[in-house]
């Protein structure tokens, strides 16, 4: 399967701008598409992201040094790739950033598979995997990551 080039799509709702990324984060992603300035608060949808390497995370926290400590930085729908960077790379969730729903990975006995569940962060206590059941079948489905890596990056719960 080849890989889509990076694309963003952006909405603008007063100050805020919302993006939904798509693709690639690598060395051929253009983040400078993203504007830098004028917003004081900026939405990334990462549910269509579909790889990110070490070029990618290197433009990305550089992207964010331009971005500055005083906006405000959401992250919505982050897939397993995502949530294993920003629990491995310091600097890839700032403090002025919080994540708003992400994806885990549980295992369904019942159809032998693994499915990604979106989650919020508040539905996590004490780093323990909420209970989850197969949308088909209705079973309950086994949390299929160490729980205490996979939710690292959430803190003070
Ligand atoms: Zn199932």
């Amino acid at each position: 399967m080849a890989q889509q080039g990076f694309q963003v799509s952006t909405v603008i709702q007063e100050k805020c701008l919302k993006m939904a990324l798509k693709g690639a984060i690598n060395e051929d992603a253009d983040l400078n598409q993203i504007p830098q300035t004028g917003f004081l608060e900026y939405y990334f949808d990462f549910n269509d992201v579909t790889l990110i390497n070490s070029c990618g995370i290197r433009d990305w926290i550089g992207f964010l040094d331009k971005l500055g400590p005083k906006v405000k930085i959401v992250y919505a729908r982050c897939p397993q790739i995502i949530i294993e960077q920003i629990n491995m790379v310091q600097g890839f969730l700032r403090p002025n950033a919080t994540i708003e729903s992400f994806y885990a990975p549980y295992y369904c006995e019942h159809h032998d598979e693994e499915k990604k569940i979106l989650l919020k962060v508040n539905e996590v206590k004490g780093r323990k995997a909420p209970k989850k059941n197969c949308p088909e079948s209705g079973e309950e489905m086994e949390f299929d990551a160490i729980e205490e890596q996979y939710f690292y990056f959430i803190k003070g719960q």
